[in-house]
């Protein structure tokens, strides 16, 4: 028997890298979609699959350490979820609590009603809100009027919503909500790759406000998640997601503790695959790999097979995060705790980013009596604060907590988390790397890369990813 006989007579092996969430979406829609004799290993190199995606269980707390919820309006994690046995799960934020506070000069004021991204979709709000002058609000009417870029050149979203509203609003809530999204800068990261929605609007409306005003009524006609709720979650915590994919696995072979450290090319014609897959305990052969690891680590393996992916992978920025978990008695948290949480924007010159509350965003988060808030740290305008240990992220996190709303009491539980690198930049000029990286991956058929930070951020755009890359492989001949 010749080797290349043998070779078509075993299944093909495809091995993903990774077991966060676009590598498990990745597997089950392998396994569903790829006709023929099939094998699929899936190595994660941690203990644990999930990758950001935690959910831990203290006295009581169920702590979703990463994400925690996904946006209702991309069905791809509500689709996934009702299909691994999870759609009575799924619960809607607590309804009388779904605002959100904008911290300026030091004080919580309520973002107006009706913005929708940001972006205003009534004026009366804006008005009575306080956060602007006459001639600030009049400035954001002029979008009605402003033309419409005619050039297709990627812009900043700061740039472009600037362009259409003026500064005041970009600096005030729109830039440190988006970029928020993205733990960046909303004047780096570019508005073509992270928001296109707001490009279409502007070629569709030539007004952003009227493009939001349709959205936001689309969205209250079709109630998309659960009861209209922009965002979405797990009555359990966003963990069960993660083991229910991972439980439905049928084909794939997930081994956990296996981190692959390099891949090379098989020799032309092996019998045994295209690629050959290091992981420093054994060498795998494969004859399609799917990267589903952060681009910073995807960048040094890549590196390996052609020097040319360092620098492809250059602009493909992350950045580090901590978040702070600190549950509460709930009496001896006087402030109301109305609304999901605060923003603070980056000209408040506070060491944080955000605060979610917790308790008031879901139910079936803390025992009862008690209440739980999250603070965010870090990202583009605060790294250096996570040189701190974690003692000192808890006594930075508590004392702008006592700042701000006035919660001196001492926590019932406090937990860290650190999120290296963990926040890609999809910055200025993405869609253009994105597509040189996709071309010179074509030298190596095969090989794909697919995760948080290529097409978008979020946990529906990783599971997206997961599913193209299946139909991809499928769509391709197995090779002989
Ligand atoms: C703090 C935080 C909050 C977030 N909040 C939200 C939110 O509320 N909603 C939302 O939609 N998204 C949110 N996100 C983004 C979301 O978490 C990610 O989009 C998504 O979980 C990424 O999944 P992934 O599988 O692409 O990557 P990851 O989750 O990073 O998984 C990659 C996996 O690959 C493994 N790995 C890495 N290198 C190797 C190697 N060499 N060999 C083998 N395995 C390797 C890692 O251990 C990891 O398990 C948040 C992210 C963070 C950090």
């Amino acid at each position: 028997m010749t080797d290349g006989r043998r070779a078509r007579e075993r299944p093909r092996h495809i091995v993903i890298v990774g077991g966060g969430i676009t590598g498990l979406a990745a597997a089950r829609a392998l396994e569903h979609r790829v006709k023929g004799a099939l094998r699929v290993t899936l190595l994660e190199g941690s203990d644990r699959l999930g990758g950001n995606i935690l959910t831990v269980r203290h006295n009581g707390f169920t702590v979703d350490a990463g994400p925690d919820s996904w946006v209702s309006s991309k069905p791809e994690a509500s689709k996934l979820a009702e299909d691994v046995g999870l759609g009575e799960d799924i619960i809607a934020t607590q309804e009388g609590s779904r605002k959100v506070y904008i911290l300026a000069g030091g004080k919580l004021l309520p973002l107006p009603e009706g913005f929708v991204l940001g972006i205003p979709t009534e004026m009366g709000p804006v008005f009575k809100s306080g956060l602007f002058s006459w001639d600030e609000i009049a400035r954001m009417g002029l979008d009605y009027f402003v033309p419409r870029r005619t050039t297709d050149e990627d812009e900043s979203v700061a740039d472009f919503l600037s362009r259409r509203l003026g500064d005041p609003i970009v600096d005030r809530i729109a830039g440190p909500l988006l970029g928020g999204i993205f733990a960046g800068d909303a004047r780096t990261i570019s508005v073509r790759a992270a928001f296109p929605q707001f490009v279409a609007a502007e070629a569709k409306y030539g007004s952003l406000i009227k493009a939001m005003q349709a959205a936001r009524k689309a969205r209250l006609d079709t109630k998309d998640g659960k009861d209209g709720s922009a965002f979405v979650s797990l009555k359990g915590g966003m963990s069960d997601l993660v083991t229910a994919t991972a439980h439905l696995l049928k084909i794939a072979d997930v081994r956990k503790g296996e981190r692959v450290t390099g891949i090379g090319r098989a020799e032309e014609g092996d019998p045994r695959g295209r690629f050959a897959i290091s992981t420093g305990k054994e060498v795998l052969f494969a004859d399609d790999v799917v990267l589903a690891i952060p681009p910073v680590i995807a960048r040094k393996l890549l590196a390996e097979l052609s020097p040319a992916f360092d620098g492809l992978y250059e602009g493909l920025r992350a950045h580090s995060t901590a978040t702070v978990f600190l549950g509460y008695r709930a009496r001896s948290v006087s402030h109301p705790l109305d609304a999901t949480g605060f923003i603070v924007p980056a000209q408040e010159k506070r060491p944080i980013l955000a605060s979610t509350w917790v308790t008031s965003k879901w139910e079936h988060r803390a025992p009862a009596g008690h209440v739980m808030l999250r603070v965010f740290l870090g990202g583009a305008n605060g790294e250096g604060v996570l040189d701190a240990d974690d003692y000192a992220l808890v006594a930075i996190a508590r004392r702008q907590l006592a700042e701000i709303m006035d919660i001196t009491a001492l926590p019932v539980f406090s937990r860290v988390f650190r999120w290296d690198h963990a926040s890609p930049q999809m910055n200025v000029g993405h869609l253009e790397r994105l597509k040189a990286i996709k071309k010179k991956l074509e030298e190596f058929p095969g090989l794909y890369v697919a995760a948080n930070g290529y097409q978008g951020t979020g946990i529906p755009d990783c599971i997206k990813q997961g599913n193209e890359v299946a139909d991809v492989i499928a769509a391709s001949p197995a090779p002989s």
